[in-house]
């Protein structure tokens, strides 16, 4: 596509914003699609929703709504918008159909999935609750809508704890990250029964990385991810959800920071706290970087690539989500 005078002049302000993120050779590919990409999304009625992993191009240059998936999804559910385009993983887009039933939810690439999400299946679900009568499910948001369907209240890494505690029982099956699950027992006295579940971004992180960083960075603030194996947690001054390592950098402007989690997130957070300097270690989710301005283009264009799932699925995973949103997000 063409890099044309208007299109330029159009395009300017997005650039000024995050031309520290975005190299200057890289804009004239960037610019065109970014431009129909906003034109088009007002002709058809819809909304973009970008992951806090996405590039910042996508993240900054043409979304309605960023965050983490939830916050994504239920923002969605507020609109009126005809078109949801996810630009993130497979489970998020179904976990925005679940929110907005009666809306049209297109994922750019089917195939972007996420190693946490497809460890587990809902007849592995099933089975759990067959070895384990009675024991309460509770699933993290990144599973598909059939493991949702399975499940008794859903999770995030922000308010796990929370929601684990509130069951009043004294164990609690909990699926599908390990490592989230490891961090939750360390925080209750429920008992958690778990599952083999990996980010395959956050468990490359170590402590050894962490503290060779920390020597050549005297002072610097290390924040993680749950995702992330124990010995990083440990490591770290601060572990949180995505939303809660933005909110971290917002509100305490440290002068150096390494986020632990992926690459893409210091990129873009860096643009709204240009006084923080960002030590980047960086893994990239290989899922998250299928998601491309030419293809959330050519989905919007042709309107392909929709979430289609059953009423009946749509509508127990829905009660997960609700249950949840009820303990308090
Ligand atoms: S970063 Fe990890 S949890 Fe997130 S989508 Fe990628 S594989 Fe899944």
């Amino acid at each position: 596509m063409e890099f044309t005078a208007e299109i330029r002049k159009a395009t300017e302000p997005i650039y000024k914003k995050i031309s520290k993120a975005v190299p200057e050779i890289e804009w004239p590919s960037h610019a065109p699609y970014i431009y129909e990409i906003n034109k088009l999304k007002k002709e058809k009625n819809a909304v973009i929703l970008a992951h806090n992993y996405q590039t910042p191009e996508i993240y900054h240059g043409i979304s309605d709504f960023s965050a983490d998936s939830l916050a994504l999804a239920v923002e969605a559910a507020k609109t009126k918008a005809d078109i949801i385009v996810m630009c993130g993983v497979h489970f998020m887009a179904e976990t925005a159909k679940l929110m907005s039933p009666n809306k049209k939810v297109l994922l750019p690439d089917m195939t972007a999935g996420c190693s946490l999400s497809s460890s587990i299946t809902g007849e592995d679900v099933r089975n759990l609750k067959r070895k384990y009568p009675g024991v309460p499910v509770v699933s993290y948001v990144n599973t598909s809508a059939d493991v949702k369907s399975e499940t008794d209240v859903c999770c995030t890494s922000a308010n796990a704890v929370k929601i684990v505690n509130s069951l009043g029982v004294r164990k609690v099956i909990f699926l599908p990250d390990d490592y989230l699950a490891k961090y939750v027992a360390s925080q209750t006295d429920v008992e958690i029964i778990s599952w083999k579940g990996t980010c395959e971004v956050h468990e490359q992180f170590n402590d050894e990385e962490i503290n060779e960083i920390r020597k050549s960075n005297p002072g610097i603030k290390v924040i993680a991810h749950p995702e992330c194996p124990p010995d990083v947690i440990q490591a770290s001054d601060f572990t949180g959800s995505t939303s809660g390592m933005i909110k971290y950098v917002k509100d305490n402007q440290p002068e150096k920071v390494m986020m632990v989690t992926e690459c893409s997130m210091s990129d873009n957070v860096q643009v709204d706290n240009p006084n923080v300097k960002f030590i980047r270690p960086c893994n990239l989710c290989p899922h998250m970087k299928k998601i491309t301005l030419p293809k959330i283009l050519d989905c919007l264009q042709n309107e392909t690539n929709e979430i289609v799932m059953s009423k009946k699925v749509i509508e127990k995973a829905r009660k997960s989500v609700e249950r949840m949103t009820k303990i308090g997000r």
